[in-house]
């Protein structure tokens, strides 16, 4: 069973940041045709300076941490992105509360605090062709799977398919929110580069917790 304590979460942070590192064109290409191209700056942007932080996030307590990372990332990003991820973060952290590790369980209550801080901040709904697109059915399928009591192995691995389907997903959305709704075509034909490093995020957490 997976326990997730703020040493963990930072081992994870090393991996995702170097996943965002390797995908720069990739993820500049893709917003230099739906919006404005900064998005991959802006998230390595927020990553780099939380591996800099790396020894302050694991003196914290984790939802400490949490808070912490949200503050980060809230100063350091600009754009949509670090208001929506900062605002996850601080959210994820009051779920969190005194609990000094993640279960499977709270694992699952805290990326759900996430997604609602992002779609109430962002004023955005599945669909709208954004990072929402990769984190909701990857936090549903995450839900139905421990409804069904599958073991935190499968769980995981349904909740990763979610999110990689939902990325995919976002290729024929037309855009209801964010740069790429003022594009002639709405953002049609193209996967939104915030629903890319999202699904990132979510794939790289699994891979780690199920290694
Ligand atoms: P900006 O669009 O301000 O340049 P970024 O390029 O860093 O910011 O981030 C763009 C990404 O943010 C989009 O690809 C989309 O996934 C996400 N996004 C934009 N607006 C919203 C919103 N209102 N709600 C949720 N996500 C959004
Ligand atoms: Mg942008
Ligand atoms: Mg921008």
């Amino acid at each position: 069973n997976i326990k997730i304590t703020s040493k963990e979460y930072v081992e994870y942070i090393e991996l995702v940041t170097k996943k965002i590192e390797e995908n720069k064109d990739y993820i500049t290409k893709l917003d230099s045709i739906t919006g404005d191209g900064d998005h991959w700056v802006n998230i390595n942007m927020g990553f780099q300076k939380l591996v800099e932080n790396k020894e302050l996030l694991l003196s914290l307590k984790l939802g400490d941490m949490f808070k912490k990372i949200g503050m980060l990332i809230m100063s350091t990003v600009g754009g949509s992105s670090g208001v929506l991820y900062g605002s996850a973060f601080i959210s994820a952290a009051k779920t969190i509360g005194d609990k000094e590790e993640m279960d499977i369980n709270l694992l699952c209550d805290v990326l759900e605090a996430e997604l609602n801080a992002i779609m109430e901040r962002g004023n955005a709904k599945p669909n709208f062709k954004t990072m929402i697109d990769s984190m909701y059915p990857a936090v549903n399928a995450l839900k139905d799977a421990l409804d069904k009591k599958l073991d935190d192995y499968d769980a995981l691995q349904a909740m990763k398919q979610g999110a990689i389907d939902g990325m995919n997903s976002t290729k024929d959305m037309e855009a209801v929110r964010g740069r790429a709704c003022y594009q002639p075509n709405k953002g049609v034909g193209h996967l939104d580069p915030g629903a890319v490093t999202m699904c990132y995020q979510l794939e790289v957490l699994v891979d780690y917790l199920c290694k």
